[in-house]
Parts: C-alpha cells; structure tokens; sequence
C-alpha cells in the first residue's frame, strides 16, 4: 500500500506530529489550529458568508459546522448556534487571558477552532454562539455534498 493519506471525509482520530502539520498547514493556519491562536475579527475569510454548506476542519477535513446554524453575530468571526452533530467538536476549559472560556477543538484531530460562549441573548434556538476562526474551517458549498439541498440563503 503506497498512499495512505487521503483520509477523505473519515471522522476518526487523526495523528500527526507537529511537524507533519507545519508543513501541511500554512503558517497562520498552523498558529491558529495547532497553537490556538485567534485570527484577528473582520479579517477571516467566512465571517460575513451566507453561502450553503457544510464547514469542515481545515486540518482534517472532518466536517464540523453547516451553514443552517452559521448566524450573523456580528462580533467579526464566524458564529454558528451548534455544532453539525454532537461530538464532532470537544471542549476544553480554557483559562488563559484572565477568562474563564470554553474551547472548542474537533474532535477528530484535536485542532483548536475557537470558544463557545453562552446566554449573550443572540436569540438563536441554543444562545449559544461558536465563535470559530474561519482559517479553521473550509467550507464546501451545498452544490458539491451530497444533501444538495441548497436551503436558505
Ligand atoms: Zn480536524
């Protein structure tokens, strides 16, 4: 067996040495979902997107978030109300900066994705706001996965 990347839309635990991921990622790629640095707000590329789809893991591939709970929050990164299902994103308690935060991570390689805060009044079915970096994900546009049902917009 000669190729054994490619791990195509496979949720499962991805393994790879710092290395490997530097050289996978680009540099802010790299800074953001191996050394959970945060993009600065207005600058990602999926903050203000409408776009139907589903958002992966830029990492990984594993799909992560879709546009049906993606909101405008307006706080300069990508935000959505839940994650596409249960367990594809872990949480981690995150004290840095002097705050009390939650973390979240995909769980299929462990890359950080951004915080989850709760109860700020958004008005969406969860108050939860998944505030993501958008160099974190990869959205793939409802035309090209297989429930085309390209919904709202
Ligand atoms: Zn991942």
């Amino acid at each position: 067996m000669s190729t054994p990347e490619k791990a195509e839309n496979t949720v499962g635990p991805v393994v790879r040495s710092e290395d490997e991921w530097r050289r996978e990622l680009t540099p802010e790629e790299y800074h953001v979902l191996r050394q959970a640095g945060t993009e600065r707000p207005y600058t990602g590329e999926y903050w203000d997107t409408h776009t139907a789809g589903v958002y992966q893991c830029r990492a990984c591939g594993a799909e992560l978030f879709t546009s049906k709970e993606k909101f405008d929050s307006h706080c300069g990164w990508p935000s959505f109300w839940a994650p596409l299902a249960e367990g594809t994103v872990r949480y981690i308690h995150d004290r840095t900066l002097g705050m009390e935060r939650i973390e979240v991570r995909c769980s299929a390689c462990d890359s950080h994705l951004g915080h989850v805060f709760e109860g700020e009044g958004y008005g969406t079915p969860t108050d939860q706001r998944y505030c993501i970096n958008s160099v974190s994900l990869r959205l793939v546009p409802a035309e090209s996965t297989e429930d085309g049902q390209a919904a709202v917009s």
